[in-house]
């Protein structure tokens, strides 16, 4: 392996510190000895960009002494991790700011990566911009796409921008680690290579609960059993203005229902107050990797196409043969999607029951 587990020697300037930063590092997120599937993701992304660079991938846990631990690193060799610095101590049980900012920092200034990706969820959004302010580098957040570009060896962030009309590269080239957060499901699932290991190097957190000021004084799991959970769905079907009214939705959820689908909708239709923002697919809402995308009266703006490009099929219906969704769409269906829905909810009502019998 050619990433030390013994840190790299200290540097005093930004070229000493440009110099001695090597590895992708992703953080490898864990609530309650579930690791999340982002992180898995980004191991698949980093494992491209170590290649590029000729370095190791490296997972970092922060958690709570448990069997979990070994089983997640386990799993992040399995994805293409080389290594996992892995951080445990009781103070890390749940979630806080200050404790998971002060481990990854350590982590940082000792081991010196020179790229750390995190998962774009509400925990590794905090935890990304604490740990770049503090560390002092620069961090892009909600990236769809990374690359390394040669010249310089510094990773290309790309992410959309001016609201999301176009997209920008970002280069971070005087500091050290190059931060990024990306969202669930924007990169593909690397499939698992089972018999994979590596190296587990084990880091004191070396901090006493008396020096964390917040307390968790108790954990209360969301209740709402009406969850959407669009971005790892094998189906999704999904409306947007074109359906005309509130009431033509069902026509969306009715397909859903034959097809086993998760149902969302563009933008207008939260607006709207027709469904939940947890509904929402693009770029302000959910990135969705469905098998089959059904976009019902949806006009395809840029900002709903970058929530739905890693669809493997997309399926677009549409009266205006010229709505941008069909420069995406694998097939586009040219007509009134309030008479087409319901014309394929029977239609596959009955080759599902003629298959079932
Ligand atoms: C910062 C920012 C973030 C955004 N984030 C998101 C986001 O996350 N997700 C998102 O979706 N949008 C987002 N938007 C909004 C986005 O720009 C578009 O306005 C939105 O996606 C349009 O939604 P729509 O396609 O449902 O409506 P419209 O653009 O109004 O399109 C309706 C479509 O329906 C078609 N149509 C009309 N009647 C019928 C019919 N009877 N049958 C079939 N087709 C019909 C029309 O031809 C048209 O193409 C964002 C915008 C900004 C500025």
């Amino acid at each position: 392996m050619s990433q030390p587990a013994t840190p790299n020697p200290a540097g005093s300037k930004e070229d000493d510190l440009l110099a001695a930063s090597k590895g992708v590092w992703v953080y490898l997120e864990m609530d309650r000895g579930h690791v999340h599937p982002v992180s898995w993701e980004l191991i698949g992304e980093g494992r491209k960009l170590a290649d590029k660079l000729g370095v190791d991938v490296w997972g970092v846990l922060l958690a709570p002494p448990g069997a979990a631990n070994q089983a997640a690193a386990n799993d992040a060799f399995a994805h293409g991790a080389d290594g996992v610095y892995l951080m445990e101590d009781p103070i890390l049980a749940d979630y806080r700011t200050a404790p998971y900012t002060t481990g990854l920092t350590k982590l940082i200034t000792t081991y010196k990566p020179e790229i750390l990706l995190l998962g774009a969820t509400t925990l590794g959004r905090d935890l990304a911009s604490a740990v770049a302010t503090t560390v002092a580098t620069g961090l892009t957040a909600d990236c769809t796409g990374l690359a390394i570009d040669m010249d310089t060896r510094s990773m290309a962030a790309t992410r959309p921008t001016f609201g999301g009309s176009l997209l920008c590269t970002i280069h971070t080239l005087k500091a050290r680690p190059q931060m990024a957060t990306i969202r669930p499901r924007v990169m593909a699932m690397p499939p698992r290579q089972e018999g994979r290991s590596g190296q587990i190097v084990p880091v004191p957190l070396g901090m006493r609960e008396d020096d964390i000021i917040t307390k968790v004084l108790d954990y209360i799991a969301d209740r709402n059993t009406n969850e959407a959970h669009l971005e790892f769905a094998d189906f999704v079907v999904a409306g947007g203005r074109g359906l005309g009214k509130v009431e033509n939705f069902k026509l969306v959820e009715d397909l859903a229902k034959v097809l086993g689908a998760e149902v969302g909708g563009s933008r207008p239709l939260v607006q709207g107050g027709w469904i939940g923002h947890d509904r929402q697919i693009g770029q302000t809402g959910k990135t969705i990797r469905p098998k089959l995308y059904i976009a019902a009266g949806i006009s395809g703006a840029i900002q709903h196409r970058v929530g739905v490009e890693g669809a493997d099929c997309i399926i677009a219906i549409n009266s205006d043969p010229n709505a941008p969704i069909f420069d995406f769409a694998h097939y586009a269906i040219v007509g009134d999607a309030t008479k087409i829905l319901p014309a394929l909810t029977e239609a596959f009502r009955r080759r599902l029951s003629a298959q079932a019998n």
